[in-house]
């Protein structure tokens, strides 16, 4: 069995651990590592803040004061 070294985490890893890269060859990285390059290449989608939740946690922030939400996210 050929082993071939990852060039991202640098094991040596049986060839079938590397991801076909065209009709012949291997991805010079090992597939946990393609795979992480490829989750870090996507950017994570930004999280748009609601309008109307905001102006509601406004409100009940002049109305209570900023409260800690630890026991809220323990009832949810
Ligand atoms: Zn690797």
């Amino acid at each position: 069995m050929e082993r071939r070294t990852c060039t991202g985490c640098h094991r040596c890893l049986p060839l079938d651990s590397f991801p076909r890269a065209g009709k012949r060859g291997h991805e010079s990285t090992c597939a946990m590592c393609t795979n992480d390059t490829r989750r870090l290449r996507t950017p994570l989608p930004a999280i748009k803040s609601d309008p109307v939740q905001v102006r509601i946690n406004n409100t009940f922030n002049l109305w209570h004061g900023p409260v800690s939400r630890a026991p809220l996210r323990i009832a949810a």
